[in-house]
Formats: C-alpha cells, sequence, structure tokens
C-alpha cells in the first residue's frame, strides 16, 4: 500500500536499495577508474550513495557497446512493433514500480514526494507508452517525380546519441530524450545530473527487464565536466541532445565542432513572462496560475513564469493575492504527502539561489519571503516576490532557476511586449486577457516555444516543448521529437515505363 504519511515513506527509504553503479554493456558495474562521488540529499543532508563516477575510459565503452548493438540490427532494424511492445512493457514497469521511483526523485532533488508520485513518474510511463503507440503507425513518403523514376524517403535511426540531461525533473528529463530515441531504433548513451542519478539507474534495469537488447540503452552517471565532456567530444557519438543550462548548451556546440559535427540539440533556460492585463477575466484563477508557474518544483523549472508584467490598474490587487499565495507556499518535509514545496537541489544551489534575493534586495521591493529555512536540512527557500523590479536588474534577466518572482507594471499593450521581449531567452510566454483578438495578437508577437493564453506554462507530451533565441533549438514532445532522432533517407529506382 502507498505510505501516506512522512513516517511510512521514511521507513520505505530505509529498505530502499539506491542503485550506485553505472549501466554499460547490459549490466551494472564500477567506473574504470573505481573512483564515486557522493549522491547528498538535500531532504536529509546526508549521502545517499556513492556513485560510479564514470570518465572519457567509461563513456568509450558505453559507446562501443552502444554502437555494437546499433550494428547487429536487433533493435535498431527490428520490426517497429516490436519496439512498440518492449516500450510498453518499459511503461508498465515504471507503473509497478512507481513508489521506489517517486522515492528516488523526492529524496535525490528534494521535490514533494506527491508531486513525483502524481507527476514525474506516471508523466514518465505515459511518454513512453505514447510514443511507443506511435511506432507502428509512421509512414515513409513518396516523392512526386515523373514516369519512370520512383523515389523513396524514409526516415533512418542516427545511430549513437548521447543524453545529458538535468536534475529538476530527472526521470521525465531521461525519458522525454529517451522515448523517441529509442523509439526511433537509436543505441543511447545517457548521463544524469550528477545531483540525481538514482532514477536514471533504475530505469536501466526495467528496461533490460522490458526486454531491451544489451548495449541498446548505457547509463553513465559522472560530473559534467569529465562524463559530459566525454558524450560532447566523443568521435563516434552522432547526435547529442541535452537539456540543461544555456552556458553549458554553448559548450556542446563547441565539443561538437570541435570533434566530430555530431548534431546537436539544446534544450536551455529561460526567463519567462506572464503578462496580466487588466481585462483578465479572474484575477483569482491569474494569482493561483501565477503562483504555481513560480513556485511549483521550487522554481526549479526551465519554464517557470518568472517574470510577472502587471498592468498597473490591477498591480496591487494582483500583488496581495500572490502575496497570500506565497505565504501558503511555505517549504516543508519533501516525504511529507502534504508537502507542496520541498527542498532546492544543493546547498551550492541554494547559496546561488540566495545570492540572486541578495540582489533584489538592493534592486527592488521585498514583498513576501526572502530568506532560507531549515526544515529537514538547510536547503529550502522561502517563496519569494519582489516588486516594482527596475528592468535591467539581474532579477529580472538572469534565470534565477528557484522560488523567486520578480513583478514589473506595465500601462500599454506595446509596453508589455517591449518588456516581456527585452530578455535573451524564448522558452514560454503566458497572456491574460478576455480579448481574444490581444491574446492573439500579443502571442503572436512574443518570441517563445509555447504560449499559454489565460493559463500557464501549458505542458503536454502532444505538443512539442523547446525555445528559441538563447533557450536552445530543437523540440522535445510530440511527434516532432522523433526528427531529431532519425536522418532522412531517399532512395531512387528505375524502371521501364
Ligand atoms: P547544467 O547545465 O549545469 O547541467 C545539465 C547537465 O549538463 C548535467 O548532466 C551536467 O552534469 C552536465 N554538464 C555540466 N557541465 C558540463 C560540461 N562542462 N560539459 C558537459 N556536460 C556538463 O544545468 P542544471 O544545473 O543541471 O539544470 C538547470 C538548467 O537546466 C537551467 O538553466 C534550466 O533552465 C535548464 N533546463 C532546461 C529545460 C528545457 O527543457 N529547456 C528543462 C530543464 C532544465
Amino acid at each position: 500500500m502507498t505510505p501516506s504519511t512522512r513516517a511510512q515513506w521514511e521507513q520505505r527509504l530505509e529498505t530502499l536499495d539506491v542503485p550506485s553503479e553505472a549501466f554499460i554493456d547490459g549490466g551494472f558495474t564500477d567506473s574504470a577508474s573505481g573512483t564515486t562521488f557522493d549522491n547528498v540529499s538535500p531532504v536529509t543532508g546526508a549521502t545517499i550513495s556513492e556513485v560510479a563516477s564514470c570518465d572519457v575510459d567509461d563513456v568509450d565503452r558505453a559507446v562501443r557497446s552502444a554502437r555494437d548493438a546499433f550494428k547487429s540490427g536487433e533493435w535498431s532494424r527490428c520490426d517497429p512493433a516490436t519496439r512498440k511492445a518492449t516500450l510498453i512493457r518499459l511503461a508498465d514497469l515504471i507503473e509497478r514500480d512507481l513508489e521506489q521511483l517517486a522515492l528516488l526523485e523526492s529524496i535525490d532533488m528534494g521535490k514533494p514526494i506527491n508531486d513525483a508520485l502524481t507527476v514525474d513518474v506516471p508523466g514518465s510511463a505515459a511518454i513512453f507508452r505514447w510514443y511507443a503507440e506511435a511506432l507502428d503507425k509512421l509512414y515513409g513518403e513518396i516523392a512526386p517525380t515523373g514516369p519512370g523514376d520512383l523515389a523513396l524517403i524514409d526516415r533512418e535511426p542516427l545511430g549513437v546519441v548521447g543524453a545529458v540531461v538535468p536534475w529538476n525533473f530527472p526521470l521525465e528529463m531521461a525519458t522525454w530524450k529517451l522515448a523517441p530515441a529509442l523509439g526511433a531504433g537509436n543505441s543511447v548513451v545517457l548521463k544524469p545530473a550528477e545531483q540525481s542519478p538514482s532514477s536514471a539507474l533504475w530505469l536501466a534495469s526495467l528496461a533490460t527487464e522490458a526486454g531491451l537488447p544489451p548495449g541498446v540503452l548505457q547509463v553513465v552517471p559522472g560530473l559534467g565536466h569529465t562524463a559530459g565532456q566525454a558524450i560532447g567530444r566523443h568521435q563516434d557519438i552522432d547526435c547529442v541532445t541535452f537539456t540543461g543550462s544555456t552556458e553549458i548548451g554553448k559548450r556542446f556546440l563547441s565539443y561538437a565542432g570541435e570533434s566530430n559535427m555530431k548534431q546537436v540539440w539544446l534544450e536551455c533556460g529561460g526567463k519567462s513572462p506572464n503578462l496580466v492585463f487588466a481585462d483578465c477575466a479572474d484575477l483569482e484563477a491569474a494569482a493561483d496560475m501565477a503562483a504555481f508557474g513560480i513556485f511549483f518544483n521550487q522554481g526549479e523549472i526551465c519554464s517557470a513564469n518568472s517574470r510577472l508584467l502587471v498592468q498597473r490598474e490591477i498591480q496591487g490587487d494582483l500583488v496581495d493575492l500572490l502575496h497570500a499565495r506565497a505565504l501558503e507556499a511555505a517549504p516543508s518535509h519533501p516525504l511529507d504527502p502534504a508537502t507542496r514545496m520541498g527542498a532546492l537541489v544543493s546547498e551550492e544551489h541554494v547559496q546561488r539561489v540566495m545570492a540572486y534575493i541578495g540582489a533584489g534586495k538592493t534592486e527592488a521591493r521585498l514583498v513576501v519571503g526572502g530568506n532560507r529555512c531549515s526544515v529537514s536540512s538547510d536547503c529550502f527557500v522561502e517563496p519569494t516576490i519582489f516588486d516594482n523590479v527596475p528592468p535591467d536588474a539581474t532579477i529580472s534577466n538572469e534565470e534565477i532557476f528557484g522560488p523567486v518572482l520578480a513583478v514589473h507594471p506595465f500601462d500599454s499593450e506595446a509596453e508589455a511586449v517591449e518588456l516581456a521581449s527585452a530578455t535573451t531567452f524564448g522558452l514560454a510566454a503566458s497572456v491574460w486577457t478576455n480579448d481574444l483578438s490581444r491574446a492573439l495578437r500579443v502571442g503572436k508577437q512574443l518570441h517563445a516555444g509555447t504560449i499559454s493564453i489565460n493559463t500557464v506554462d501549458a505542458l503536454s507530451h502532444l505538443t512539442p516543448f523547446g525555445g528559441f533565441k538563447q533557450s536552445g533549438f530543437g523540440r522535445d514532445l510530440s511527434l516532432h521529437a522523433l526528427d531529431k532522432f532519425s536522418g532522412l533517407k531517399t532512395t531512387w529506382i528505375k524502371y521501364q515505363t
């Protein structure tokens, strides 16, 4: 039975076997050097596992195994119906291990156990199932050539895909890459973030149980500048799919240029605006969703609506409503099923967020929050709101990746669009108005991958997700994600007319 109290979850944790070895060539293994890194939980402040620290040699071994598996054709050239059945079994196994996976997510990176149980793990299973179901429904094309020519256009897997992912939704970010990349027939070398390696390693054993042939999926936990860089620079990886910061995304472009010109797909940071016009029909709903848009997952979301642009005549009312919601969202123990805001991922990240809050205190008016706090460790930060933030302030331009909202007033629609667009990012934007023409007009002018109208940060595996500008390029989710992991091949055939 699913634990219903914090004490029951803590008890469950005591008996949980937290995976710590790399998964290469179909089995768990130490790193070649034998070195490990500490996986420190922000929930307890304690080390929960000593994880194999993979480096160049391990990545190389994983890539060789992935290449061999690819060449064998057992997965890369099998009937799509076989791939479909395997990935559906994997989805079933993720659902079977819902509680273990949710516990690993929560303990690794501090998110509330209830979010992991209801969002992360079921979301991952649903995505594997959705791509699996698509695989035997994709057709090739025939070009409209003249008589005597037949030109067949088909998709082919690329070969070996390197996937490097962040810690904020460890299982889901891995799934966003794995489901379409494996579904398209590639072999994958996955590097989870060093802060959250456990669920990816658990997933590797489930993939084996589901019948994925050895070598098709490798998981190489390790640090960014070692294992991550080794993937970026490897000469025999055909494509890297990355989610993480803009800074590291740019490095992957360099790695590719300096090695084998592998394809690179980047999902990077954001500073997404949420525009609330005075004709918004339901200010309470706008406040609920604005709070969700910045406080869900402790604000550790690339598409977090971290800038609230509000028309001046409703600024006071909306800020008051948000103030109340910030107080309600106060952090508490991540393993308590009632918790809505958990711990930030690490001491280092808390310090980074607190430095931004410190800058904000000199730049704008602090409405609420602004402190770190102790719950089960010191990795907790109060939901924080700054009002009347100058557009050039640090906290309105740099991605904080924490529960910190910057509020800016505007007077006219044109000013709102200008403020919203004054960013190097282009991941998401939201617009609240009761005027459909305005919603569509403003939405058209905002250069962002996803526009949410009268809601915030709308997301589904049915639609593509990704950004413009320095939020990256390429799209995760939807059938479009398959384009990143396959190449088009044309075969010409001459025949007698
Ligand atoms: P990060 O860029 O520091 O790390 C992401 C991954 O890159 C990790 O696996 C890390 O080990 C690896 N890495 C770090 N340094 C590396 C290097 N020198 N070479 C190769 N790999 C390296 O990001 P993070 O702190 O883990 O995550 C937060 C960032 O991720 C935020 O900027 C956030 O916006 C972004 N993010 C984006 C999306 C999206 O879909 N656009 C989703 C989630 C997170």
